[in-house]
């Protein structure tokens, strides 16, 4: 009965030290992990000791006897990663090498450190640098809920992913863990000023931005772009009014990615079904008036370079239908006969099984089009020439998003590539007492796991510039930072608070059956959070004690 892991997997290799017999790779010292579209369980070494099912934060793993029917694909994925051997191994007592937390030196004062956001990177980095004694870790986010894509970027019908945030609740309830909720830094905080309280600065604020798809009629009523519609669905307080017209029977969305998936499969599914997840209610009245038949998902290079991942397609297509017309299958066809790289032809095999897009559909439906490159929109309509040739087709449609990847933007106060939209720096560090973590320094690729990696790597270069006396202590202690940012956002919003957020949110959501039912205005948030119980003098005697 080996394990086996399915979809969700979030690649941050929690799975791989809890194995007591190093079955799970890539491994994060193993030079394919950073690019790895999941980890794989290796049947024949596997021990069924299920330690790997309590250490992943996603419930990715399971026995493969407790499989759901849509997930028993993944047992052949996990076990096609390794060489095909007869009968089991003997059990072994080797573990994966660990990679080790870098250790702060005691300094004249201990190591605090501002993290801005309050994503995946920010908790991963928070959680590197709690690993040490005496480490304060205060984390800035401009919205008062945090975690970031998480909570407004991950599908709503992934529900199993955000199980992450349990991790994160963990990592915000350890000593010396401070939350500034609802606090911008750059309209009440600057640089400047999260400088002068802390060693050091960490900047973990993502890609919020889109890339925009620069051909004529963008921008049109029924134009928009992926990374908003999943932000509207999300319940996202500053896209909650986004005008979203579903009245059409067609749409059409540029670019093949997880995102492109993730937002065709929440517009052809069945809204019974969404409305058990935290699908924010104003969109989910939309779905429920939804005229969309059929979501064309079109890529302008082929079926071999598909930007999606493999997990991401086996869970696609055994939910949704999914289709091709016939000059694609020839495509998929063509690709097929020449593929080497085993995960592509994997993707291949998949298509190569899909139905045809001339049978009629029973449901609305996802159809994937390949070598369509944007020329522009008119009235209703999209317009592609056929990838390396003068063909025209374009396809009417209602409503016309990109999905062409997300933009980082420039940070108030320090350098910024505008090529890559990243902030320029060397294993996280952009000065002594600067430092960046996930997308805003590597670019917006890789999974929610990924950026644990990354931030070990900025947490190491920033502790080795404090060890070397590189960085300047700061002018006040935490009651200090605690009173300035009051004067400057008495609106700031702290753990206790979030946690009201959460507890009102997951309490609506328990009369429909829904996981929660979202604030999607911030004053609503704020007036859940003040409901919080205020600390008590005691708490605030020991607060200012270790101070
Ligand atoms: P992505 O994976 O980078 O895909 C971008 C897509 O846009 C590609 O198909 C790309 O085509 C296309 N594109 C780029 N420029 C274009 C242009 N000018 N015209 C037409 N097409 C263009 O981006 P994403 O979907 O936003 O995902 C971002 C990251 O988040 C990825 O690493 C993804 O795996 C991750 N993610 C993961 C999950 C999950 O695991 N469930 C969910 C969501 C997102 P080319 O390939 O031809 O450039």
């Amino acid at each position: 009965m080996p394990h086996v892991i399915t979809q969700s997997c979030c690649s941050d290799g929690s799975c791989v030290y809890a194995c007591p017999v190093n079955c799970i790779h890539p491994s994060p010292d193993e030079p394919g992990f950073a690019t790895a579209e999941m980890l794989y369980i290796d049947p024949v070494a596997c021990v069924d000791c299920g330690a790997c099912v309590s250490a992943c934060p996603v419930g990715a793993i399971a026995p493969d006897t407790k499989l759901e029917p849509a997930q028993l694909p993944f047992i052949e994925l996990n076990a096609s990663f390794y060489p095909k051997r007869e009968g089991k191994l003997p059990p072994t007592s080797k573990l994966a090498p660990v990679i080790p937390a870098p250790v702060v030196r005691r300094g004249t004062r201990p190591l605090t450190v501002a993290v801005v956001g309050s994503g995946p990177a920010a908790m991963y980095a928070a959680d590197e640098l709690l690993t040490q004694d005496g480490v304060r870790v205060n984390m800035f986010e401009k919205l008062p809920t945090p975690y970031g894509l998480v909570r407004a970027g991950v599908a709503p019908d992934h529900q199993s992913t955000k199980r992450v945030t349990r991790l994160f609740d963990k990592i915000a309830r350890r000593r010396g863990f401070t939350f500034y909720l609802n606090t911008e830094i750059g309209k009440h905080l600057s640089h400047a000023d999260l400088l002068a309280h802390h060693h050091a600065v960490l900047y973990a604020v993502g890609a919020p931005n889109d890339r925009r798809l620069e051909i004529d009629g963008m921008g049109l009523p029924g134009t928009g772009t992926a990374t908003e519609i999943v932000a509207w669905f999300n319940g996202h307080p500053e896209f909650a009014d986004l005008p979203v017209d579903l009245g059409h029977e067609s749409a059409v969305i540029v670019g093949n990615g997880n995102v492109a998936f993730d937002v065709a499969r929440i517009l052809t599914s069945d809204p019974d079904h969404l409305a058990h997840t935290d699908i924010a209610a104003h969109a989910l009245s939309v779905l429920r008036e939804s005229k969309v038949r059929e979501v064309v998902i079109a890529a302008r290079r082929g079926p071999a370079e598909s930007a999606f991942t493999l997990p991401e397609l086996i869970g696609l297509t055994a939910k949704s239908d999914v289709v091709l017309d016939a000059d694609d299958h020839a495509l998929v066809a063509r690709d097929l006969a020449s593929a080497a790289d085993p995960l592509v032809r994997a993707k291949l095999e998949i298509l190569s099984k899909l139905g045809d897009a001339s049978a009629p559909a029973t449901r609305p439906r996802i159809r994937l089009a390949y070598r369509l490159t944007p020329q522009r929109i008119t009235d209703g309509r999209i317009e592609f020439t056929r990838t390396g040739t003068d063909d025209c087709v374009g396809i009417d449609a209602g409503l016309i998003l990109t999905s062409i990847g997300y933009r980082g933007k420039p940070i108030r106060d320090l350098p910024f590539d505008d090529d890559r939209a990243v902030v320029p720096n060397d294993g996280g560090r952009v000065a002594a007492g600067t430092y960046v973590a996930g997308w805003i320094k590597r670019g917006p690729t890789g999974f929610i796991g990924t950026n644990k990696s990354c931030a070990l790597e900025t947490v190491q270069s920033l502790v080795d510039d404090f060890n070397d006396g590189r960085l300047t202590d700061p002018v006040g202690g935490a009651g200090a930072l605690a009173k300035l940012v009051r004067e400057r956002q008495p609106k700031v919003v702290d753990a206790a608070g979030w946690r009201a957020i959460d507890a009102a949110e997951i309490s609506r959501g328990e009369a429909g059956d829904r996981p929660r039912l979202k604030f999607t205005e911030v004053s609503e948030m704020l007036a859940a959070a003040a409901t919080a119980p205020k600390p008590t003098v005691r708490q605030r005697l020991l607060a200012g004690l270790r101070d």
